[in-house]
């Protein structure tokens, strides 16, 4: 299978049935250039390529005997050269791969875009952020197929767009197979910032190289990865594209951590300026995103959350999509807060863990207040800490999240479950019952949870409520010969001996039979013991005599009957 021409035209009709759909029909357009690549003659080769600042990155790019391509068909990563296309939207474009014969690459930026794509890519392991992006060392024809497995996405990183004119920022476009069912690739815009100065309405302009900028570069490759993870929908715009925000700010921090740890000597734990995204993108190093510093533009509260008027359908580039960057940062600040406040219990890797689980719960639908429920839960489903989980609930309520904590407590009084709800919702019951602990003399079952579960409105303390019964025990009754009488389940209490079979004279509590059992209570599992009576020395003359007496008076007496009936007859 050809997965790649030295120029790659797509056409309008080429989007409309899917772009790897298309490829599979042989729909795309080869370019005048008879080169082509063949994906099984291809190879990827170890390259030493300069990038930005005279970097020098050692990366594997892909070589098909004839050319070498900025291009990792393991890791699903194509860049494109975009300086000619005007707007990917109006379609109808040439995207240039970088194609090399020698191997050199003149281009820095593209380079440093590679080498940062594929950082970005090796970040995703479990050990460091807690999500494993399957498809590493899958066949090559990933890289143009539907490469969906547990969020795994091909990107198509694109410099230079429209000369870097309009698209001095960076951003994500996810595309979908034909039956819109899921991601199979995504253009990433990386663009080179535009000349530092102010603009006629007085607002700095501040963007540099965002190739250069690694928490960037995983911020929009978390977009793709969301995508994957939520399937289809037209738009994230409003509460669902500031959730959609907010998890790309998170893993685009958390992969620069990955990166500043690689070669460092120590470790380097996340810190302050960790939360500080975008200052390699700038001028002057100031953050494009701060989490945890303040400005006009980020919200932080949950009161602060800026509602378009334009309603859903209406939103577009003009209101930011419903503010999704300026209300991103209310879920991202509280995840910082969280973090200042028990950095031991979210780690890079947990916090990882967390957005990452908390993300399969949110639909279009979704709004901040069900994605702070969503990530309590979440945290409760991986086990985090109960200090953890309760840090981030006091951020949450602190910001001004209407949730309210329902605690179940178990029959010692300690806490048994907890459960989170939206103000006003009725709270789920522990799916396990609690168990009370039997006493001696009592057992428990569980009734039901004393509390009102409905409409919960403030945090409450929910307890189990137990009916108490004597506790049954198992007692068995033996022959003193071992042999088993009678089983019987008694409650505890006295205890009703049962009637002695026949030839024995009392029930006794141990099998030497030396203590009575008159008397004796169910306090336990028990084993009695009867004890035979002596036997007479004439007991069995007696039963000999009886044995034969009872025939013999049998027919004395069936002898007599007869008799009566012969004298009957004859009276009459
Ligand atoms: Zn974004
Ligand atoms: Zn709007």
């Amino acid at each position: 299978m050809k997965i790649f021409t030295r120029k790659i035209t797509l056409f309008l009709t080429l989007f409309a049935l899917g772009f790897a759909g298309a490829l599979g029909l042989g729909l795309l357009h080869k370019s005048q250039d008879p080169l082509s690549v063949q994906a099984a003659e291809g190879q990827m080769v170890k390259m030493t390529l300069k990038g930005l600042e005279n970097k020098e990155y050692e990366l594997d790019v892909y070589y098909d005997g004839n050319y070498y391509y900025l291009a990792d068909y393991l890791r699903n990563i194509v860049i494109f050269n975009g300086s000619d296309i005007e707007d990917f939207a109006s379609y109808g474009n040439n995207f240039k791969l970088y194609a090399s014969r020698n191997g050199e690459f003149t281009d820095p930026t593209a380079v440093t875009l590679y080498y940062n794509c594929v950082q970005v890519y090796d970040a995703y392991t479990e050990e460091n952020i807690g999500v494993e992006l399957k498809g590493l060392n899958d066949n090559a024809d990933d890289i143009l197929n539907n490469a969906t497995e547990n969020g795994e996405v091909t990107v198509y990183a694109i410099a230079h767009l429209n000369n870097g004119a309009n698209r001095y920022n960076a951003s994500f476009s996810p595309q979908w197979n034909k039956d819109d069912t899921a991601i199979s690739h995504g253009f990433m815009y990386v663009g080179d910032g535009n000349p530092e100065g102010t603009d006629t309405q007085g607002n700095y302009y501040h963007f540099y190289q965002q190739a250069r900028s690694l928490d960037t570069i995983g911020h929009e490759y978390q977009h793709g990865v969301t995508r994957s993870v939520w399937g289809y929908s037209p738009s994230t715009s409003g509460d669902y594209g500031a959730i959609n925000e907010a998890t790309s700010d998170i893993f685009g921090m958390l992969i620069e951590n990955v990166e500043e740890n690689k070669n460092a000597s120590s470790p380097v734990p996340l810190r302050d300026e960790s939360w500080d995204n975008g200052t390699k993108a700038t001028y002057d190093g100031t953050p494009l995103y701060s989490m945890r510093t303040k400005s006009p533009y980020y919200r932080f509260d949950l009161t602060e959350r800026t509602i378009c008027e334009h309603g859903e359908e209406g939103h577009n580039n003009s209101c930011d999509y419903g503010y999704v960057h300026y209300n991103s940062t209310i879920l991202t600040n509280a995840q910082y807060l969280a973090w200042k406040r028990a950095p031991q219990a979210f780690t890079r890797q947990k916090i990882g863990k967390l957005w990452y689980e908390t993300i399969h719960h949110i639909t279009p639908e979704s709004t901040l207040e069900d994605f702070a429920l969503e990530s309590l839960r979440a945290a409760q489903k991986l086990d985090f800490e109960e200090e953890a989980i309760e840090t981030l609930y006091g951020v949450y309520t602190a910001k001004g999240f209407p949730l309210c904590k329902v605690t179940f407590e178990g029959a010692d009084g300690k806490v048994y479950h907890t459960e989170y709800v939206q103000k006003g919702e009725s709270a789920a019951t522990p799916s396990k019952q609690p168990v009370k602990e039997s006493t001696v003399q009592y057992s428990y079952s569980f009734k039901g949870w004393k509390g009102d579960l409905e409409n919960v409105t403030e945090d409450i303390t929910v307890t189990p409520e137990f009916e108490e019964s004597l506790r049954q025990y198992s007692v068995s009754f033996y022959l003193e010969s071992g042999e088993l009488y009678k089983s019987e389940t008694l409650p505890y209490g006295a205890l009703t001996l049962p009637t002695l079979p026949e030839g024995f004279e009392a029930w006794y509590l141990d099998a030497e039979l030396t203590k009575p059992a008159e008397n004796a209570k169910v306090e336990g599992d028990m084993k009695l013991y009867a004890k035979a009576a002596p036997v007479k020395d004439d007991g069995a003359d007696l039963g000999l005599i009886l044995g034969i007496s009872i025939p013999v008076a049998v027919l004395v007496a069936a002898g007599v009957a007869v008799l009566i009936v012969i004298l009957k007859k004859r009276h009459a």
